[in-house]
């Protein structure tokens, strides 16, 4: 009998492997970070014993959700500022709170605030742009998450950069921290090609090669911005990315929302996936993302929330819903996007986005840990016939009870075991007042 870290018994285990495996009544055993077994509890049991034995009964086991674009610091702007046009949310009311509160210390709570969010939302891993990003890696290393942090990269002087070069040089260095770090990855990430100089992105796209990182950008949320980006540079944003060499399969965009037929094909030739936000994009009427487009064309999509700030929560259930509905309706056609698809563009597909396919994203021996369990018990999430309808139109995040990543709980029962909650909410109504002081 091997002793284990963890074991599951009894799940609703959804595996998202290549089989597409469902397994009833089944286990599973975590050592040192890595699922060891999958199989029945009679089998594993035979097999594994633990001190810590979690009964699923009654619970879907599956591979934690994947958040693909976030602002997790921007936490504390939650609600500060709705119903506007991109240009009046941002230069009237963000840029400005920002300007007065990011911090150091702001980015770390705010952060820590953002993590429990995720947790209690299901997400295991996320991408995340913002700046001061090595606090938000210390946040997301308490915290215990899964994360690609990076800097965002402007032309101009924002946090405590003064130039482009400064911001790229942080993710640098955090990438050189976290470097044995198996839960913190750093990323180069450039803000936009309206924020971005062209020698600045093939400047930030030259280090993130030389050093192995991974580029994130946002690309094609507005049609503003693609007029600009004709009116400039005589062709449409990724055209433009592919002619100074920017596109690769290191490369997710966010958004994606105004890309035509032959820029996703470019998309698909280069492999670089595409990270949507359907309700930030909904609620800011930046547009539809051309999923039937994408698909047929064989590019990536998986789910992001964008930042609070303008989501104003961190649900990908949420998301994988919304979407779902929203598409088979501009569609015309209610097989579109099935459930079992949306399910896997929020685990297995946005691993292979993320270049973490062999680490996450499904259940199976020798993959990390991460995993989540949701209560199939409640009322409402009763009764059930197919799970991949009940994750994507039925629950919500308030039906995840449980969280490991990399073999360590960091929920149990809804309880976060790594945060404290009361101190966070403290912290939360601490910066709120600060800000409605200091901005009228
Ligand atoms: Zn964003």
């Amino acid at each position: 009998m091997q002793r284990v870290d963890i074991l599951i018994t009894n799940g609703y285990v959804v595996t998202l492997n290549k089989k597409m495996e469902v397994l009833q009544n089944a286990a599973i055993a975590i050592h040192n970070g890595l699922i060891m077994a999958i199989g029945s509890t009679t089998d594993v049991t035979q097999k594994f014993q633990s001190e810590k034995v979690i009964n699923a009964t009654s619970k879907i086991v599956m591979p934690g959700l994947i958040n693909g674009h976030t602002h997790i610091p921007m936490t504390y702007f939650r609600g500060y500022a709705d119903d506007l046009v991109l240009q009046d949310w941002l230069e009237k009311y963000i840029w400005p709170a920002e300007e007065k509160f990011v911090k150091a210390d702001f980015v770390y709570d705010a952060a820590l605030h953002g993590c429990a969010e995720l947790i209690k939302n299901g997400v295991t891993m996320f991408n995340d742009m913002y700046f001061y990003s090595q606090e938000t890696a210390r946040a997301v290393k308490k915290a215990g998450l899964r994360a690609i942090l990076g800097e965002g990269i402007l032309d101009f002087p924002m946090a405590f950069h003064k130039t482009p070069d400064s911001m790229i040089s942080y993710a640098v260095e955090g990438h050189e921290k976290y470097k044995d770090n198996e839960l913190i990855d750093f990323a180069i990430m450039p803000h936009a090609i309206y924020t971005c100089s062209k020698e600045n992105l093939i400047h930030a796209a030259e280090v993130a090669r030389e050093h192995g990182m991974l580029i994130h950008t946002h690309v094609s949320e507005t049609k503003k911005e693609v007029d600009d980006c004709i009116r400039e540079h005589s062709m449409r944003p990724i055209h433009y990315l592919e002619s100074i060499g920017f596109l690769g399969d290191d490369v997710s965009i966010a958004h994606g929302v105004w890309i035509d037929d032959k820029e996703q094909r470019i998309l698909a030739e280069r492999g670089t996936s595409v990270n949507i936000c359907t309700e930030c994009n909904l609620k800011l009427s930046s547009g539809f993302t051309p999923i039937n487009g994408y698909r047929k064309n064989g590019v990536i999509v998986n789910f992001g929330t964008d930042g609070v700030a303008s989501n104003n929560n961190l649900s990908i259930l949420d998301e994988m819903d919304i979407t779902s509905k929203v598409h088979k309706a501009i569609n015309n056609d209610p097989t579109f996007l099935p459930a079992e698809d949306v399910v896997k563009m929020a685990t297995i597909d946005a691993a292979e986005g993320f270049h973490k396919f062999n680490e996450v994203g499904s259940l199976e021996k020798g993959k990390k840990a991460d995993i989540i369990m949701l209560d199939m018990d409640r009322l409402e999430n009763m009764p059930m016939y197919n799970v991949y309808s009940h994750l994507v139109y039925t629950m919500h995040s308030d039906a995840v009870k449980d969280m490991i990543v990399n073999g360590k709980l960091l929920m149990e029962n809804r309880k976060l075991l790594t945060i404290d909650e009361q101190e966070l909410r403290d912290k939360a109504e601490y910066y709120s007042k600060e800000l409605k002081k200091n901005i009228s």
